[in-house]
C-alpha cells in the first residue's frame, strides 16, 4: 500500500503559491483514491509551521515543517536537504509537490538520494483500482502519455495552472517541526539579489487570465505605406496594463528585438510563445497581427478559449486554429478596446 506525502514551500512572505495548493487538491484526491488516509504535508520555507494552519483542514493526517533561516532562500544544497529529510520523515512512496522553480531544480537530485524515481511536467494524476498513473506532454506537447510506475519513491512534479487550487477554511493542527542537517557546504551560496530579464516592464504573469500575444505584423509596413510601432507600442503596453494580462510574443517579434531592428523594449525572448518558446496555461488567449502558424501555435495547446485579430482572412487562425477571428485592423480594435477599458 502507497503512502503520501505532498511536499510545499512557502513564498518569501511565508504564504503558500497557488501552485501549492492546486498540488494540495491533487494530493487530497489521489488519497482518497488509493485509500491512503494517513497522508502527510511537508512544508519547507519561512512561516512553514504558519503555513500548515492555513491548510488545517485538506484531509492530510500529520504536517510536518522545516524552517530556520538556512531554509528561507532557494538554494540547491539547503532545499534538496529539506526534501530528503522531510522524506524520509513521512516515509512516503509518493512525493507530490508543486513544479514550482524551487522544486523543479532539486527533485531530481532528490529522487536520486533516495532511489527513486522523478517525473516532471505531470498534467494529471488519476488513481484508479489501488493503481496510480500520471499524464504528461512529449515532444513540444505535441503527444500524451500516461504512466505508471513500479519504482519508490516517485516523485511527481505537478505543473502549475491543471488542478484547481485547494481552498478550505484555516485552523489549528498539530504540527511537527523537522530539523533539517543543513550541509556545510550548501551555506557557500547566498542569494544576493534577484536579476530579471531586460524588459522595461514586467509582462509575463502565468496566473493571468487572458494571454495577449503580439505578432510581427505589428511592426510591418500597413495599408498606409508606413510602420507604427511607437503606435503599436503604446496600444500593447496600455491594454496589457489596464487588464494585467499575460503578453506574448510570435518568435518574429522577439527575433527583432535580437537582431537589432525596431521593436517593443519590453518584449524579450522570455515572451516568445510557440514551439521554441513557452507553452502558457490560459484560460483565455487573443492574437493580434500574428499569422498563427504551426509553429506558434502549438504553443497555445493550453490556452482554453482562442481569438484572433488579423488583416488576412486566410491566416493561419482561420485554418481551424482560433475559435473566433476578427477580420480587422488591430490597431482600430486595440485603440477601441482601450478606449473603452478607460470607462
Ligand atoms: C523550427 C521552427 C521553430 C519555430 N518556433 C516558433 C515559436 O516557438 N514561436 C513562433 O511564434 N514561431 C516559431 N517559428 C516561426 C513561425 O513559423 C513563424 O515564422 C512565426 O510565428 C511568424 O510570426 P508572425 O505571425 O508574428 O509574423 P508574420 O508571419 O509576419 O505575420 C504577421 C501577420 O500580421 C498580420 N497583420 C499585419 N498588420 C496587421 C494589422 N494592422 N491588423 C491585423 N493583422 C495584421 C498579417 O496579416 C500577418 O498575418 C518557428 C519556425 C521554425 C522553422
Amino acid at each position: 500500500m502507497d503512502t503520501l506525502l505532498v511536499l510545499l514551500h512557502t513564498e518569501a512572505d511565508g504564504s503558500l503559491p497557488k501552485a501549492a495548493r492546486e498540488a494540495l487538491s491533487a494530493g487530497a484526491e489521489t488519497a482518497s483514491g488509493l485509500g491512503i488516509a494517513d497522508w502527510s504535508v511537508g512544508i519547507v520555507g519561512k512561516g512553514a509551521r504558519d503555513a500548515a494552519g492555513t491548510i488545517a483542514s485538506c484531509g492530510a493526517k500529520r504536517f510536518l515543517a522545516a524552517e530556520g533561516s538556512d531554509l528561507e532562500t532557494p538554494r540547491y544544497g539547503s532545499d534538496a536537504a529539506a526534501a530528503e529529510t522531510l522524506a524520509k520523515a513521512s516515509g512516503a512512496s509518493i512525493i507530490l509537490a508543486p513544479a514550482t522553480s524551487r522544486w523543479c531544480r532539486v527533485l531530481s537530485g532528490v529522487a536520486h538520494r533516495l532511489a527513486g524515481r522523478p517525473d516532471a511536467h505531470v498534467t494529471a494524476l488519476k488513481a484508479e483500482a489501488g493503481k496510480l498513473s500520471v499524464t504528461r506532454w512529449y515532444y513540444r506537447q505535441r503527444f500524451e502519455a500516461v504512466l505508471s510506475r513500479a519504482e519508490r519513491p516517485w516523485i511527481i512534479l505537478l505543473d502549475p495552472g491543471c488542478q484547481a487550487p485547494w481552498q478550505g477554511a484555516p485552523g489549528t493542527c498539530s504540527v511537527e517541526a523537522v530539523a533539517v542537517a543543513v550541509p556545510g557546504d550548501a551555506k557557500r551560496t547566498t542569494v544576493t539579489g534577484v536579476a530579471a530579464p531586460p524588459a522595461a516592464e514586467q509582462t509575463i504573469r502565468p496566473d493571468a487570465k487572458l494571454l495577449f500575444v503580439a505578432g510581427a505584423g505589428w511592426t510591418k509596413k500597413q495599408p498606409d505605406g508606413q510602420t507604427h510601432a511607437p503606435e503599436a507600442e503604446a496600444l500593447i503596453l496600455s491594454f496589457i496594463t489596464k487588464t494585467q494580462a499575460s503578453l506574448g510574443g510570435s518568435k518574429s517579434i522577439v527575433d527583432m528585438s535580437g537582431e537589432g531592428q525596431t521593436t517593443f523594449k519590453f518584449m524579450t525572448h522570455m515572451n516568445q510563445v510557440g514551439q521554441t518558446g513557452a507553452t502558457p496555461r490560459h484560460p483565455k488567449g487573443l492574437s493580434t497581427c500574428c499569422h498563427g502558424e504551426e509553429p506558434h501555435v502549438v504553443g497555445w495547446r493550453f490556452v482554453n478559449e482562442r481569438r484572433a485579430v488579423n488583416l488576412d482572412p486566410a491566416c493561419g487562425w482561420a485554418q481551424g486554429k482560433a475559435d473566433v477571428l476578427y477580420v480587422a485592423d488591430a490597431f482600430a480594435v486595440m485603440a477601441r478596446v482601450n478606449e473603452l477599458l478607460k470607462g
